[in-house]
């Protein structure tokens, strides 16, 4: 081989580029017209944790990321394909009859161990909160000790759409993503849910024992509670500096837009971004310094 041809293939590799000079990733839109089309999940088992295949042309054939010869395939189908074990025939079979859409789901068990969960809300610590948040009566997450069959705690969650339709849910520990929703992205260990190029929904999971819910909003008969990230005065700084205008700093938040507060804690009890304690003692709101 000439020093030009080892030259080009040492460039291509660095690049992480095929033999057409074609990138790994595709683009944001080929993306999410593979994740729309598939339902969210691998098209041969469902599940959650995917990465976008060629197989029709490989992708060491491909000239471009065409989105109709490309699918969602989960770790363990793609490493099968790619040792000869699953055929081009049968990805392109599931591929017009992807997994997710035929029964609705996405699905990903949640690596949850033997340590009570740490749960935060809006950047709120609420693992104290007992077991069980409800909104207005209806449970939105619910944590259980394990039991004889398991060693494992077990979380249960509900999130809901503004028509009451399930966006997505844990059921004991299975992340259940549904793929009626709009668009469903998974980044590491973040998942997004959005409507209309907006995030309805992001959870983080930290496994073994920490769920983050970051942004959510839930309508209820009073009004809306909303979880996002916000522009606050940073205290610390003001206090630090009481001569310069307070720095602003995006802060995620949980706001009551409630008449009535429509939470429901059991034994109540959570920790505020600032290190604030709030507790709700009898339907009433009580703070404390840490
Ligand atoms: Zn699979």
């Amino acid at each position: 081989m000439s020093l030009r041809s080892r030259r080009k293939r040492a460039l291509i590799r660095s690049k992480n580029l095929n033999g057409h000079g074609l990138q790994r990733k595709p683009s944001e839109v080929v993306r999410k017209e593979i994740r729309q089309r598939c339902g969210f999940g691998c098209v041969i088992c469902g599940a959650a944790i995917v990465t976008y295949e060629h197989f029709d042309p490989p992708y060491c054939d491909a000239q471009c990321h065409d989105p109709k010869g490309m699918t969602l395939l989960c770790g363990a189908h793609q490493l099968e394909t790619s040792k000869g074990l699953l055929s081009k025939q049968t990805i392109a079979e599931a591929d017009r009859a992807p997994f997710c859409k035929r029964v609705g789901y996405a699905k990903h068990l949640f690596d949850l161990g033997g340590k009570k969960p740490k749960i935060m809300i809006g950047g709120a610590d609420v693992t104290e909160c007992g077991h069980r948040i409800e909104i207005d009566g209806e449970t939105m997450l619910q944590f259980l000790p394990p039991d004889l069959r398991s060693s494992r705690w077990r979380l249960s969650c509900r999130f809901v759409k503004q028509n009451g339709s399930i966006m997505c849910k844990i059921v004991e520990n299975e992340l259940v993503l549904m793929s009626d929703n709009v668009d469903i992205e998974q980044q590491a260990a973040r998942f997004s849910i959005s409507s209309d190029n907006e995030t309805i929904l992001e959870l983080e999971l930290h496994p073994p024992d920490a769920l983050l819910l970051k942004k959510y909003c839930q309508f209820t008969k009073n009004g809306r509670v909303v979880i996002g990230t916000e522009k606050i005065a940073d205290i610390c700084h003001s206090m630090d500096h009481p001569d310069q205008p307070p720095k602003m700093i995006n802060e995620t938040t949980l706001r009551l837009e409630t008449g009535t507060s429509g939470w429901s804690f059991i034994a109540s009890r959570f920790v505020s971004p600032t290190g604030l304690i709030i507790k709700f003692v009898n339907g009433a709101i009580q703070f404390a310094s840490p």
